[in-house]
Formats: structure tokens, sequence, C-alpha cells
């Protein structure tokens, strides 16, 4: 598990008012790490590069 400050992939960061953390996902298929609110990747159901449903949890994004 590895810790962020912002999604490698859209660059967005957890909203101060929400919650304190995101999830941050890693795509099995090409490797694409991503986040809920990567446009394409439909609310954090599928990968925005490749559309793989076949992904993991791979750290968390804190505000800060
Ligand atoms: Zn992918
Ligand atoms: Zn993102």
């Amino acid at each position: 598990m590895s810790d962020y400050h912002r999604c490698p992939n859209c660059g967005h960061k957890p909203d101060s008012w929400g919650a304190s953390h995101m999830e941050i996902y890693r795509c099995d298929d090409c490797g694409t790490e991503f986040c809920h609110r990567c446009p394409g990747s439909n609310g954090g159901r599928e990968c925005p590069r490749c559309r793989s449903r076949r992904f993991r949890t791979n750290g968390k994004c804190y505000a800060k």
C-alpha cells in the first residue's frame, strides 16, 4: 500500500469538506493508477485507460 497526496492520473485531491482520504486503485491489465474521480473511471468501477474492471486498491490519498 502506498500513500498519495493526489491522484496520479487526474490530480484530484480529497475534498477537504468530505472524507479525509480516498483510495487509489491500480489496474491489473495496464498498470494505470486512478481514483473514483478520474474521467472515464465510471466512479471508480473501471480503468479509465483500458476499461478493465480488474483492479485493486493500491493505496490511500490523504488530504494535507
Ligand atoms: Zn487498465
Ligand atoms: Zn483520479
